[in-house]
């Protein structure tokens, strides 16, 4: 007997949604029969992939640094479909890379807003307009392998990633009680396009094949392999469900046995 597709009937959101992981997540939750709001900074960068997703798929404009913009994100969801079940907070900046000597307040805070701050604000805003009052919700952070030992010359990010991880458990404990879950995504390095042209530029600068440059980058690596941008979405998709009904406060790391916590 088929079972019902697991996000039937659900409203998600989806942050950050023009580029990498966020258009994936969106596409993957509509096929198992969800209605996303794809939010992004700009509209134009994410009008043309909600369109092709087709009319369970919606555009919005939002930066999710600025609480008008967050509230007017849900907003749209709430007058298109009367009611938020998931908040996937993908919307991510890495920052300027700095040695913490050279580290300025703007480039620390800029990054702390977005990768931090904003899964704040945009849970309060989806839980006030819709998940406390039904008693129900998934709300998935993403933080990154930086936020566990911290990346060198990435204080601003990394700092902020692991911010991210206590403020997911503190979402989890509050809102426990309603019925509503928070866990956060740790992804290690993602095979997106960005880190293939990446390995293809560094291979060119050092006469080697991008071949060797990603051995040397997996190295360390249990799997020895990256994850794609589908690996990430299958965990981040697996904790919105109900398949993980009794999972919460847990960050849990997707990146070939990198971290091992
Ligand atoms: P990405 O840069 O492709 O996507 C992040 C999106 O957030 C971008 O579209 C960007 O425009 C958007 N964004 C930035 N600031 C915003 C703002 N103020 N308001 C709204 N949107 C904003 O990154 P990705 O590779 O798809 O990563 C997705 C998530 O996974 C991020 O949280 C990232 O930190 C995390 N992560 C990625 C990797 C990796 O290797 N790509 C590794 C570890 C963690």
């Amino acid at each position: 007997m088929s079972r019902p597709p697991r996000f039937a009937g659900k409203v998600a959101i989806v942050t950050g949604a023009s580029t990498g992981l966020g258009p994936v997540m969106a596409r993957m939750l509509v096929e198992e029969g969800a209605m996303v709001v794809m939010a992004a900074r700009r509209l134009e960068m994410v009008a043309a992939e909600a369109e092709a997703i087709g009319p369970d798929a919606i555009a919005v404009q939002a930066d999710v640094t600025n609480e008008a913009d967050v509230i007017a994100m849900v907003g749209a969801a709430m007058s298109r479909w009367g009611q938020v079940d998931i908040l996937l907070n993908n919307a991510a900046v890495p920052g300027t890379d700095k040695f913490i000597w050279e580290q300025t307040v703007d480039n620390f805070l800029d990054t702390y807003k977005v990768d931090c701050m904003a899964a704040m604000l945009c849970s309060k805003a989806v839980l006030n307009a819709s998940m406390l009052e039904r008693k129900s919700g998934a709300i998935v952070n993403f933080s990154s392998g930086a936020g566990w030992d911290g990346l060198v010359r990435k204080s601003h990010y990394s700092a902020a990633k692991g911010a991210l991880r206590v403020l997911t458990k503190v979402i989890a404990k509050e809102v426990g009680e309603f019925g509503i879950r928070c866990n956060c995504v740790v992804p290690g390095a993602i095979e997106t396009e960005l880190m293939v042209n990446y390995m293809k530029r560094i291979a060119g600068e050092k006469g080697v094949t991008p071949e060797e440059i990603k051995a040397g980058l997996t190295g360390t690596v249990a799997l020895r392999t990256f994850s794609t941008t589908e690996d990430v979405a299958n965990l981040a998709l697996f904790l919105a469900s109900d398949e993980a009904r009794t999972i919460t406060g847990q960050s849990i790391n997707v990146d070939g046995g990198q971290v091992m916590s």
